[in-house]
């Protein structure tokens, strides 16, 4: 069965890295008819927004997404095209594994994290209030009267609303992804010793959910006690369901552990709606050169394979590109030490992983 993938090659070094990985996954055989797209910087100029009409109907017509990285434009009306995208589409999950690969430069080898991000809510939620705006300072006096808590009359100030309804999803999709890929333990993040009524709800929450899940080990963590685990002890982790802050900043720390932002795919998934992306930027400064790693988007687009279905293709991709890893000769310089220059551009690191899909068949 042929699928329709809306396709969005980006800004920066997004249509580079975009042509490489739409090869490589043509090369796996997989049935895909791209529906390309525009959004980003590059669409300010034509279409007046940075996330034309048009293609917000495609994602929602053809229901996944592979996108390459948007410029945030400094001073239009959207405070970040991706963020626009998942809250849209109430695209609830931030799906991010971080896996090491052999040959990767990294202090750290062995690590396979998932971490299940809850994408809306929380401090990201967008509702700021200015310091000493009506707005803000009523809100102060509010807070006066109905707790007795003194706000400095100076304070900007940020909500975070953490609902039990997206607590349980998220809480919920992080067990039926460990149960589904055969993982063995969920870990909560939280700070519920210090947030009560939120980070303390989505504990109970997480704790409850648990219950379901008697095949899967549960435990929860203090975020800082976690960050420090993290860095010790990665190998004792397997799944982190986090909040939406925390999961953001553990997420570039397990980043970290496997060799960067490179190597870091993401996928935003709703009820029936997914966008899968490198998590890396538009990195304008390398626009053009054909230097930069494909591995992310190309790993974005293995999550994408496999959550159409396609998951022997998804894995034929994948294991190509951890052969051109191991192999080491066609590697992007991002792999080298400074200062080493034996490096292969992004297209040549797509073409060794081509041969090595073929040579699968
Ligand atoms: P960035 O990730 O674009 O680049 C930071 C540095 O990381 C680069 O200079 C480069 O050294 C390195 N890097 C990034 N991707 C790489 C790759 N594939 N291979 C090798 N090295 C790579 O971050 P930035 O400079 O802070 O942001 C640039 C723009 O990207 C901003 O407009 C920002 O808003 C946007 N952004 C978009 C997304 C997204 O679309 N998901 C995510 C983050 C940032």
């Amino acid at each position: 069965m042929g699928y329709k993938i809306t396709l969005i090659p980006g800004d920066g070094i997004g249509p580079e890295i975009t042509e490489v990985v739409k090869n490589c996954i043509d090369a796996t055989g997989a049935d895909i008819e791209w529906d390309i797209q525009e959004a980003g910087e590059c669409a300010i100029e034509k279409y007046g927004t940075p996330i034309p009409e048009k293609t917000l109907k495609s994602i929602e017509e053809n229901k996944v997404c592979l996108k390459a990285p948007l410029t945030t434009p400094v001073g239009s009306g959207f405070r970040s095209v991706n963020v626009h995208i998942r809250q849209y589409f109430n695209l609830y999950v931030c799906l991010r594994p971080l896996k090491f690969y052999e040959g990767v430069r990294s202090r750290y080898s062995n690590i396979d994290l998932v971490v299940v991000r809850e994408n809306l809510e929380d401090l990201y939620a967008g509702i700021e209030f200015q310091h000493r705006t009506k707005e803000a300072e009523e809100l102060i006096d509010f807070i006066k009267k109905s707790t007795g808590n003194t706000i400095n009359k100076s304070s900007g100030i940020s909500i975070k609303p953490i609902s039990v309804e997206n607590s349980e999803k998220i809480v919920r999709f992080a067990f039926e992804y460990a149960r589904k890929n055969k993982r063995k333990k969920v870990t909560a993040i939280h700070k519920a010793n210090i947030m009560k009524f939120t980070d303390g709800l989505f504990l109970d929450v997480a704790r409850q959910v648990a219950k379901e899940y008697c095949d899967i080990e549960f435990e929860d963590r203090i975020v800082d006690n976690m960050a420090m685990q993290l860095v010790q002890k990665p190998e004792l982790y397997d799944v982190l369901v986090c909040p939406n802050l925390y999961g953001d900043i553990l997420s570039d720390l397990c980043a970290g552990l496997v060799g960067g932002l490179g190597l870091s795919p993401g996928a935003n998934i709703g009820e029936d709606i997914a966008v899968f992306e490198a998590t890396h930027g538009s990195a304008p400064k390398y626009k053009g050169l054909n230097r930069v790693n494909p591995s992310a988007l190309l790993l974005a687009g293995f999550m994408m394979l496999d959550y159409i279905g396609e998951s022997e293709k998804a894995l034929k991709l994948e294991e190509a590109m951890a052969e051109v890893i191991k192999e080491g000769r066609y590697l992007t310089y991002d792999f080298r030490d400074p200062g080493d220059t034996n490096y292969v551009g992004t297209k040549e690191m797509g073409d060794a992983i081509i041969s090595k899909i073929k040579s699968k068949k």
